[in-house]
């Protein structure tokens, strides 16, 4: 293929996904490989000027608009932004404009990106008159009745001496709030679900009827002065955001102006890091040349203005093939479906597999095999396939069911009556949950025994060393020694820690166990309720429902688990082991953090989260994720986060490391000194 066809079928491409994303709010690629397309055509069209069309989409922003709205010519054309995708290509634009003005600017305003919708308003004289969609730039599509339903957006200007003509620029949006909610409604109505608060904000703006978009809960945020007359004298973008304010426009608090392009930097690294905390999705930071004179020097190309540029975050959302469906056995014996997917970046790493949970959430989503999905991975969270693209299957796809036989075991999968779980019947027997479950008794959270990984485990099932967790604490060196990697060293390390969780607190072998429903926080419930096993396994099931944070469904599960013969096996071969089945007597002056709700910001230098989380727990106190009302004390450490503000705002007690320490030395008394 030549240059030139190549530069057609780029712009076919682009045009085609321009009009499923700005008109049908239903794109068929990622943003990330729609980016790709463009940067491609640019790079091509660079390289040879004499290609270069006044229609190509790298000319001009958007797409025409639908039919399905009246025109609006807008009084100001409107414009893309220019990327970056680095702090390197933040500071070649800052060049570039340093260039042009001959020396650097005398400041720049940084703002969120919002991820929605762009419209423009034009008020005159301080009523709304009509509002638009971007279009194409230059016309886009009369949604003023829509508008209006915005409970935010303001009809009238809370000015007596309007401007006869302003027009404003902003972004609709959908909170996450907003967007769960709205997808919680379609489901129960049985509609599409929203792959993104993006397209349900778009979809719900672009509407034929206004009645639909009231009860969507849109917000907006404004961030750009259009065509003004007869307005104040304003010499900068950031007068201008405050003058917006005054006249009752939704305005970010985000917003900050900033001398140079360090300040610019920080800004850009702090948005992203807070991206979470958010209720709102933002997909990058805009940098703004400040006054108004120095914008008019830099001017405009032809879809975007030289004085400003869009930082991006690293997509957080991607379209990929799923490949395959394959299942896993968890150490429980839960049968739980994966997704095997084409490698894709998303949300800063690869991902090439993430979990389905379950069937009925398999069918719920419609994914089959062969489908391009929708992947999303936002923050520390797991990956997630959101939805299919229905719109690009080919009719290969394939439909799955769970298997009726466990691939690793060959016992029957079963899925109880009313459950959403099934599991494979192999017990024991079944290689795929022994070694989930011998990793989770070894981790760090249960027996804590260093060097048991998977790589170990594996090694030990193949060579049939170990066949339940017990097995672990007979282990010799001589059955090691001659085994691949395992030189006398390695054998020493791993048995030394064998026999060092020999002595563990009960609550470890009792999560290690991997009773269902019970973890580390309800095995130390039962530790320091019953202090040995032999009791636990005697307690009645309404004994243990009575439980302060046990109830009903986990002491039926313990008591199912207690009668089991696997169970009993097991105990005495723990026993026989040298295996410690009880605590000791607990130390009566020890400091009690009964009643007491900690939760922690920002990182501590002598704790790891989890250490100061069992500082805690072993205590008696609880570790909450949130700052309520309920909430007895938050520990900010260094770079705290949010809940350091709502703790503030909820009038809750802060203390820092040095204060933590003192609270789990001597009790929740301190606190009184300490704040
Ligand atoms: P853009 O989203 O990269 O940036 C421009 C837009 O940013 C403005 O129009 C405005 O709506 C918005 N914006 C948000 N906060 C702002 C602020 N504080 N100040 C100024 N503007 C702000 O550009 P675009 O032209 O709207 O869209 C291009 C992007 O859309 C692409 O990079 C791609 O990611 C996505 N897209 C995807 C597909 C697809 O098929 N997946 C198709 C077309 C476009």
């Amino acid at each position: 293929m030549d240059v030139a066809e190549r530069i057609e079928q780029l712009r076919d491409q682009i045009r085609y996904h321009n009009y499923r994303y700005y008109v049908l709010n239903d794109p068929v690629v990622s943003d990330a490989e729609y980016d790709r397309l463009l940067r491609e055509l640019e790079e091509l069209e660079a390289a040879h000027p004499e290609l270069v069309t006044p229609d190509s989409p790298t000319q001009r922003v958007g797409a025409p608009v639908s039919d399905q709205f009246a025109p609006v010519r807008h009084l100001e054309p409107m414009f893309s932004l220019d990327n970056a995708f680095s702090v390197d290509e933040l500071e070649q634009w800052e060049a570039r404009v340093e260039r042009t003005l001959g020396r650097p600017p005398s400041g720049y305003v940084c703002e969120l990106k919002f991820d929605g919708l762009a419209v423009s308003l034009v008020y005159r004289d301080g009523l709304l008159d009509v509002a638009a969609t971007r279009g194409d730039g230059v016309v886009g599509e009369d949604i003023t009745a829509n508008v209006r339903a915005i409970r935010s957006i303001p009809l009238r200007l809370l000015d007596d001496h309007p401007p006869s003509v302003l027009e404003v620029r902003g972004e609709v949006i959908m909170t996450y709030t907003a967007f769960e909610e709205l997808n919680r409604r379609q489901e129960e109505a049985g509609e599409r679900l929203f792959a993104n608060p993006r397209n349900a904000a778009a979809g719900s703006l672009r509407q034929k009827d206004p009645a639909v978009t009231a009860s969507r809960n849109l917000s907006a945020w404004f961030y750009q002065l259009g065509h003004v007359e007869g307005g104040p004298q304003l010499a900068s973008h950031w007068e201008a955001l405050q003058w917006l304010k005054e006249v009752g426009f939704p305005i970010n608090d985000h917003s900050e102006q900033a001398a140079d392009l360090t300040a610019v930097e920080a800004y850009v690294e702090n948005a992203e890091r807070t991206r979470h905390d958010r209720d709102y999705p933002t997909d990058g930071a805009v940098i703004k040349v400040d006054r108004f004179d120095e914008q008019r020097t830099l001017g405009f190309t032809a879809r975007a203005p030289r004085w400003a540029i869009a930082y991006k975050f690293p997509p957080e959302e991607q379209i990929t093939r799923l490949l395959d469906i394959r299942i896993n056995v968890g150490r429980t014996g839960a049968v739980t479906p994966y997704a095997v997917l084409e490698p894709v970046e998303v949300g800063g790493v690869t991902v090439s597999s993430a979990t389905l949970h379950n069937e009925d959430e398999i069918h719920r989503k419609d994914l089959r095999i062969g489908d391009w999905v929708v992947v999303r991975r936002a923050g520390e969270v797991i990956p997630e396939v959101v939805a299919p693209v229905v719109d690009r299957r080919t009719g290969d796809e394939k439909v799955w069911h769970m298997p009726k036989t466990c691939p690793f075991c060959g016992s029957p999968i079963v899925r109880p009556e009313g459950e959403k779980v099934a599991r494979c019947t192999g017990g024991l027997a079944c290689p795929a949950r022994l070694r989930e479950w011998l990793f989770y008794f070894g981790s760090r959270g249960a027996m804590d025994i260093e060097g048991l990984g998977y790589k170990t485990i594996d090694l030990l099932i193949s060579k049939g060393l170990i066949s339940d967790p017990a097995d672990i604490f007979f282990l010799k060196a001589d059955d090691l020694a001659g085994l691949e990697g395992w030189g006398e060293v390695s054998i020493r390390n791993l048995l030394n820690a064998i026999e060092a969780a020999k002595d563990r607190p009960l609550w470890r072998l009792l999560t290690g166990l991997g009773i269902r429903h019970v973890g580390g926080t309800v095995a130390k419930l039962l530790a320091s309720r019953y202090r040995s096993i032999d009791a636990l396994l005697e307690a009645s099931e309404e004994e243990l429902a009575a439980i302060d944070g046990v109830g009903p469904v986990i002491a039926a599960s313990i008591r199912e688990w207690a009668e089991s013969e696997e169970t009993k096996q097991l105990i005495e071969k723990l026993r026989k082991a040298g295996v410690r089945l009880a605590d000791p007597e607990p130390e009566p002056e020890a400091a009690t953090l009964e009643g007491v709700t900690v939760v922690f910001t920002g990182s501590l230098e002598g704790f790891t989260r989890d250490e100061a989380k069992e500082a805690v727990e072993e205590r008696g106190g609880k570790v909450a994720s949130s700052v309520s009302k309920k909430t007895t004390v938050v520990v900010a450490g260094s770079a705290p986060g949010s809940k350091l503000a709502k703790a503030e705002q909820l009038g809750v007690p802060v203390v820092d490391e040095e204060g933590f320490r003192r609270l789990i030395e001597s009790g929740p008394a301190v606190l009184s000194e300490l704040t």
